[in-house]
C-alpha cells in the first residue's frame, strides 16, 4: 500500500513563532508570536504538517545544553496547546563549524540554509515537498526555501522587517506575522 504524502509548513522558531532571543536560554523568556496559536490551527485544518525547523548552535558555543532545547520545545508545545494548538514535529540543529565544544564542531548538513532537517522530515513523515511551505524571519529560512524548492513567506516578526529592508524582498512573499502567513497559505490553497 502506498502512503499517502502530506504537505507540510515548516516554520522556524525564533523570531517566527516565538519572539526573537538571542541565545535564548531561559524557559522565561519564551513568548509566542501574537496569535501563534491561531496560526498553526488555521494551517492544520488545511491539512497541513507542523513542523519547526530551528538552528539552535547556542549548543555547540556551550551557551546551553541540548537538553535544554527538548525542554524549550516541550514547553512551546504546552503553551501551544493550552490553546488548543500543537506542533507535529520539531527538528533542531546543535551544531557549528566553529564550536566550543568539540563533538558538536562540524560543517553539518542540518544547520539551515542546508536542508537535511526538512529532509529528514519528509522521511519520516512522507511529506510532499512539493505542496510545502516554509515561513520564518532570516536569510538562512529563505536560502533554505530556495535549496528545498519550497515557496517562501517572510514575516516581520524577529529578523523579518530588517530582512525585508536590507534585501528589497520583491519576489519574495512578505506578511507581518504567522498568523498573516497562514491566512496568505488558506488563500493560495483555496486558489489551487
Ligand atoms: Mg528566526
Ligand atoms: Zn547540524
Amino acid at each position: 500500500m502506498v502512503e499517502k504524502m502530506v504537505p507540510a509548513v515548516f516554520i522556524d522558531r525564533d523570531g517566527t513563532l516565538i519572539e526573537h532571543v538571542p541565545y535564548l536560554d531561559d524557559l522565561k523568556r519564551i513568548k509566542l508570536i501574537p496569535k501563534a496559536a491561531l496560526a498553526l490551527k488555521k494551517m492544520k485544518e488545511l491539512g497541513y504538517l507542523l513542523v519547526v525547523v530551528t538552528n539552535q548552535s547556542g549548543v555547540a558555543r556551550g551557551y546551553f545544553e541540548e537538553d535544554f532545547v527538548q525542554k524549550s520545545h516541550r514547553f512551546i508545545q504546552r503553551e501551544l496547546e493550552k490553546e488548543g494548538a500543537s506542533i507535529d514535529a520539531f527538528y533542531y540543529c546543535p551544531h557549528h563549524p566553529e564550536a566550543t565544544i568539540g563533538r558538536y564542531r562540524r560543517q553539518c548538513r542540518c544547520r539551515k540554509p542546508f536542508p537535511d532537517m526538512v529532509l529528514n522530515a519528509v522521511e519520516d513523515f512522507s511529506i510532499d515537498l512539493k505542496r510545502s511551505w516554509i515561513i520564518g524571519d532570516n536569510e538562512p529560512d529563505f536560502l533554505l526555501a530556495e535549496n528545498t524548492g519550497c515557496p517562501f513567506i517572510l514575516v516581520r516578526t524577529g529578523y523579518g522587517a530588517e530582512f525585508e529592508q536590507e534585501r528589497r524582498c520583491s519576489s519574495v512573499k512578505v506578511v507581518n506575522g504567522l498568523y498573516e502567513a497562514a491566512c496568505y497559505i488558506e488563500r493560495v490553497h483555496g486558489i489551487e
